[in-house]
């Protein structure tokens, strides 16, 4: 810490006893706001009742970051403990975890970048993609009502990216010649490219449009197209599952660990266990989100593990077996649909602000 930043600390924290041993009331928490403003230091976290009802969790009762606090303090709460610094940190060592597993199969099985194995470059990219807006919605939501909406729409911009790009790897690398002449085969592109759309979409709509305590039809918006387009997307690896010899295939076994972990991430998703037994318990560490993003972040690993291994059986056939024209189809529909879905939340953003600045009206 720089002597110049030790100084300010101590002149405030020399202020605030004088405001107290005074008796004046509100000087300490003026001189609490002044700190945070001078100094890059957040603010103690709080418990539910003091922050507005949006950023409450269910049984989550404690760990809070008070609103209204400058950037740099939700930044730099990367390093305080609150609850949602495991939610952070379970996506953000995914990243370097991925890079360095990336970097070392290129070394062993190789890697030339070619429209043969964009793909695989895109599922990487979708990947990194999740992360850093995962990461950037738990860290910064809190700040405002508006950041939050703002930060966790590009959150499912983020998820539909993601599942668009683990379908492309699928497609591409892993599918079965008897898979692809199917009927869910052949619609396979635009199908998840439309479910991953909607998937999106339909996050977006349920955050917009219902409030604490949410129905249950949010929950429904939001998992229906996410699990038809979870369920599309994987289609090609459940079908090679049954139908290849996991012996002569050994790295199928990754396959298998990437959909037991999604299964398992879907579960704590959409149930908030454990801190629904034990409410207050798990504020900190070990809420039912946080274990969600530790099983997306394996099942991430995974799917790396299994999809450099199948693009290494196959990189010389696949120009052959798909024709550039798939090839280009998927290189611009990639972006296509991360246009799509970042208009999809800046249009639900619109929706938003309007809905807000009416309730600051009345
Ligand atoms: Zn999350």
């Amino acid at each position: 810490m720089s002597s110049v930043v030790l100084q300010r600390l101590s002149l405030s924290l020399s202020l605030k006893h004088l405001g107290v041993g005074l008796g004046l009331g509100p000087l300490p928490h003026l001189l609490e706001r002044v700190t945070c403003r001078w100094l890059p230091w957040p603010r103690p976290t709080v418990g539910a009742s003091q922050v507005p009802s949006l950023f409450r969790e269910p049984y989550i009762l404690s760990g809070y970051r008070p609103v209204g606090q400058a950037w740099r303090c939700y930044v730099l709460s990367l390093f305080h403990k609150h609850n949602e610094s495991v939610n952070v940190w379970t996506h953000l060592l995914a990243v370097p975890v991925l890079l360095f597993r990336w970097w070392a199969h290129v070394g062993s099985l190789g890697y030339t970048l070619d429209l043969a194995s964009l793909p695989l470059g895109l599922f990487l990219l979708s990947a990194l993609t999740y992360l850093f807006l995962s990461v950037s919605a738990h860290l910064l939501q809190s700040r405002s009502e508006q950041a939050h909406y703002f930060f966790f729409f590009m959150d499912y911009v983020g998820v539909a990216v993601y599942q668009y790009g683990c379908s492309l790897g699928h497609y591409f690398y892993t599918s079965e010649p008897a898979w692809r002449d199917s009927y869910v085969g052949r619609c396979f592109l635009q199908g998840t490219a439309l479910l991953g759309w909607l998937s999106c979409a339909g996050c977006c709509f349920a955050k917009s449009r219902y409030r604490r305590p949410y129905p249950p039809r949010r929950k429904l918006c939001q998992l229906i197209p996410t699990t038809a387009a979870y369920f599309l997307g994987i289609s090609p690896v459940a079908h090679r599952l049954v139908t290849v010899s996991w012996e002569r295939e050994p790295w199928l076994v990754f396959h298998a660990l990437q959909i037991a972990s999604f299964l398992l991430s879907a579960l704590f998703f959409a149930c908030p266990i454990p801190e629904r037994f034990y409410p207050g318990r798990f504020d900190l560490v070990g809420h039912g989100h946080q274990i969600f993003h530790l099983f997306l972040s394996l099942c991430t690993v995974c799917q790396l593990e299994a999809l450099f291994h199948d693009y290494a059986r196959r990189k010389e056939a696949v120009l052959g077996v798909f024709g550039e024209g798939q090839l280009w189809w998927a290189c611009l529909s990639f972006p296509g649909l991360s246009l799509g879905c970042v208009l999809t939340a800046l249009m639900s953003m619109r929706q938003i602000q309007k809905k807000l600045k009416q309730e600051t009206e009345h």
